[in-house]
């Protein structure tokens, strides 16, 4: 892994004023460190990069974690990291238990300051470097090819579930690791759930079908939403496509650096209220993704802070009508000064797949 993260990191450190961080979140240690195991943690201050982890994965850390003194803590981990800490330390206070908590304070030495300085490796992940786009971008356009086979294989009359499966398939056989999550397959009235469950129904014809799905390459995530028709709408249907559509291109404009992510939500809101339909939009705008499928920045009513270069979001509008049907189109996206550069490429104008 680049040793350029941790340098970042030691940046935030000194403007914390922390002497060093321990970092539990396996997710922020694999960022860290390049580790992709089940059990690690590190260490960072400006002096020292420490890694630490069970004798299982000894021998898969000299590959990966070339850049930091690795230290193999059977047993106790906790205990291990806890004596090579001095000073002022943060700690992941969203991701570490109590009773973890308490072991560090119960062995660390005298001195020891730990005080709870969650979210610093975030606030790096949120900001993609070219490695981390170019992995994105790669498990993006794994998902569109997803999409495009949806063509050959066509939707009314499988089961949601027989096509959800298809897809992490071809997902997979076309290079994907296991995707970050299940796909959504959701037809007619399941569509106004967001997030349902595929189901073993048969998809008719004649409906609409959201399906929310994405791959993932070296460890990042992609995450796309397409509302594809089974045949005919009805007029109703029609409207609130074209309604989203239109949101999810003007959201899309308003994504740029510098936009508060609760402005950018706005805009969305704004103009699915405006059509009256504001109490079937329940959801954010969008989220950050990378080597998880929600992380920071956040596109939300709440959401706090504005966008920079370099982010990478959805943005997801839906309408859901409940017992009728859903619409949902979603584009991942990296933030630049001008328009974002859109990651998934299959065609929002409304696809029929018979
Ligand atoms: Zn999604
Ligand atoms: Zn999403």
């Amino acid at each position: 892994m680049s040793p350029a993260r941790a340098d970042r990191l030691v940046e935030l450190l000194a403007e914390r004023e922390l002497d060093a961080l321990v970092v539990t979140n396996l997710v922020n240690v694999r960022y860290l460190t390049g580790f992709t195991g089940s059990n690690g943690a590190c260490v960072v201050n400006r002096d020292e990069r420490v890694f630490f982890t069970d004798f299982r994965y000894v021998e898969q850390a000299r590959d990966q974690v070339p850049d930091f003194e690795r230290i193999e803590a059977t047993g106790d981990m906790l205990g291990a990291v806890a004596e090579r800490l001095r000073g002022r330390v943060g700690f992941e206070d969203e991701h570490l238990s109590v009773a973890a908590h308490g072991r560090l304070v119960e062995k660390a030495p005298d001195g020891v300051e730990l005080v709870p300085e969650g979210g610093l490796v975030e606030r790096l992940r949120a900001v993609k470097d070219e490695t981390e786009i170019a992995a994105m971008a790669a498990a993006a356009d794994i998902a569109t090819a997803a999409y495009e086979s949806l063509s050959e294989r066509g939707l009314a009359g499988r089961t949601e579930r027989d096509v959800a499966i298809g897809l992490v398939r071809f997902m997979e056989d076309s290079g994907s690791e296991p995707p970050c999550f299940s796909p959504v397959v959701a037809s007619g009235g399941h569509g106004a759930l967001p997030h349902a469950i595929p189901r073993d129904v048969e998809i008719p014809r004649d409906t609409l079908v959201v399906i929310d799905m994405g791959a993932r390459v070296d460890g990042y995530c992609s995450d796309c939403t397409r509302t594809l028709a089974t045949g005919r709408l009805s007029e109703e249907m029609r409207e609130v496509y074209e309604l989203v559509l239109g949101v999810q291109v003007e959201a899309l404009a308003a994504t740029t650096a510098g936009a508060e992510g609760s402005a950018v939500d706005a805009v969305a809101r704004d103009a699915i209220d405006a059509a009256g339909h504001g109490d079937h939009f329940g959801h954010g705008l969008g989220h950050g993704v990378g080597l998880a499928l929600h992380e920071d920045p956040r596109l939300g009513r709440t959401a706090k802070g504005s966008l920079t270069t370099g982010n990478a979001v959805t943005v997801e509008p839906g309408v859901y009508l409940p017992g009728g049907f859903g619409v949902r189109i979603e584009d991942l996206v990296i933030v630049t000064d001008g328009e974002p550069r859109i990651l998934t490429a299959f065609p929002k104008e409304l696809v029929v797949i018979g």
